[in-house]
């Protein structure tokens, strides 16, 4: 959550030195007037170090960085595009832009795709795959990968919230073929809004570069005026106040996760011996984002006396269970004809996963944490428990 709690000095300072290099704020050319200042350009390279990975694109959002992702990937009408059931709307949204079908599997005790799911959807039309981390717990990616490969499938990773994390030392939105990142203001690291791509095919990299810029191909030999250019394509692109802002921001990621890390595990360390409650499951040797913490009660109306018990406190949940319509497919029904079946079949095929959503409670975590807070959020469950 929490890049905002973090903004400082540093980021007016990263600014500050645009105005002071003369004021360019586009991301290209001016080459006279901007004294080799390259903010979006710099934000990038270092995100793609930062990642281990070959090339990153910065975009206007992480809404815009699915839709690039998919225009780099040649996804279009015609195509099936699987995700999950439980993100965003933005996720979906990218897919009905891009003209092909959604395709939303159930979750399982992860809250992320559930794999067996994912392969009973699979069809000749599939062609790609977007896991999402959601709130920072990486999804199955071995599991999900090995079908993408097996089916011949692209896997592109809403990495959303799972900026900083990684499974088994790999981090998250490097195991597929790209990796897309939000920097809106309520995510890990911030712009105000921004979003990222990550490639490790160059071939992919330049098409989606292209594609973000009305297709300018950027090429060295050419002004911008006389670009070559091969398809058409969208305006995407960062501004350089943005990377500017994102310059310093990356330079926080680790302590934020880290931060949040330890004060996920000190709410864990006070409430795990409560039997009553399941905490959701991770994959093995997952390095989580810990964005927020989830917790599953017996049923919904007791996920929801806990909040209201959270609320008198004080205290306050995030997303689950009170914005869950906003997170979940069975509950679309303004996207009408543009899901791969009818509301009324997806909220039946949906039952599992909206059964493990609505009894969900999820706490919202950040760098700083009040000392009472663990306690507090012990002693609503307890009396939640006892109502
Ligand atoms: C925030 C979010 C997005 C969209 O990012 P924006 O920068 O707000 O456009 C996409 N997917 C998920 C899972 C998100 O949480």
């Amino acid at each position: 959550m929490p890049g905002y709690e973090m903004i400082g000095n540093e980021e007016f300072q990263e600014i500050k030195d645009i105005f002071d290099k003369g004021g360019v704020l586009f991301r290209h050319s001016f080459d006279n007037l901007r004294n080799n200042s390259f903010k979006v350009r710099q934000f990038e390279e270092e995100f793609a170090r930062k990642m281990s990975s070959k090339k990153a694109l910065a975009v206007s959002s992480g809404t815009a960085a699915l839709r690039v992702a998919l225009a780099a990937l040649g996804i279009g009408e015609g195509d099936e595009v699987i995700t999950q059931s439980f993100t965003f709307v933005a996720t979906v949204e990218a897919i009905i832009e891009s003209r092909a079908k959604p395709v939303c599997t159930n979750i399982d005790s992860t809250l992320n795709m559930d794999p067996a799911d994912l392969e009973k959807l699979i069809t000749p039309k599939t062609k790609a795959v977007i896991a999402v981390h959601m709130l920072g717990v990486p999804a199955r990616l071995k599991e999900i990968k090995s079908l993408c490969d097996k089916h011949n499938i692209f896997l592109i990773e809403d990495t959303a919230w799972g900026c900083g994390g990684n499974l088994e030392g790999k981090p998250l939105g490097t195991w597929g073929d790209i990796g897309t990142f939000s920097f809106d203001f309520v995510k890990t690291i911030t712009t105000g809004e921004g979003g990222m791509l990550v490639f490790n095919n160059e071939k992919i990299y330049e098409k989606a570069a292209a594609w973000h810029d009305h297709g300018h191909e950027n090429n060295p030999n050419l002004p911008r005026w006389k670009d070559s250019r091969s398809s058409s394509g969208f305006n995407y692109r960062m501004t350089e106040l943005q990377g500017a802002v994102g310059i310093a921001q990356l330079k926080k990621l680790d302590s934020i996760v880290s931060k949040q890390r330890e004060n996920s595990n000190l709410i864990l360390e006070k409430i795990s011996d409560i039997e009553e409650i399941t905490i959701r499951c991770k994959p093995e040797n997952s390095y989580e984002t810990a964005d927020a913490l989830i917790f599953l009660m017996r049923d919904s109306l007791t996920a929801n006396n806990c909040r209201e018990q959270l609320l008198k406190n004080g205290l306050s949940t995030k997303i689950l269970p009170e914005a869950y319509t906003w997170h979940f497919a069975g509950s679309w029904e303004h996207m009408g004809k543009d899901l791969s079946m009818d509301i009324g079949e997806y909220k039946d095929y949906l039952k599992p996963s909206s059964d493990l959503l609505s009894r969900s409670v999820s706490i919202a975590i950040g760098v700083s944490l009040n000392s009472e807070n663990p306690s507090k959020i012990r002693n609503s469950i307890l009396e939640t428990i006892k109502i």
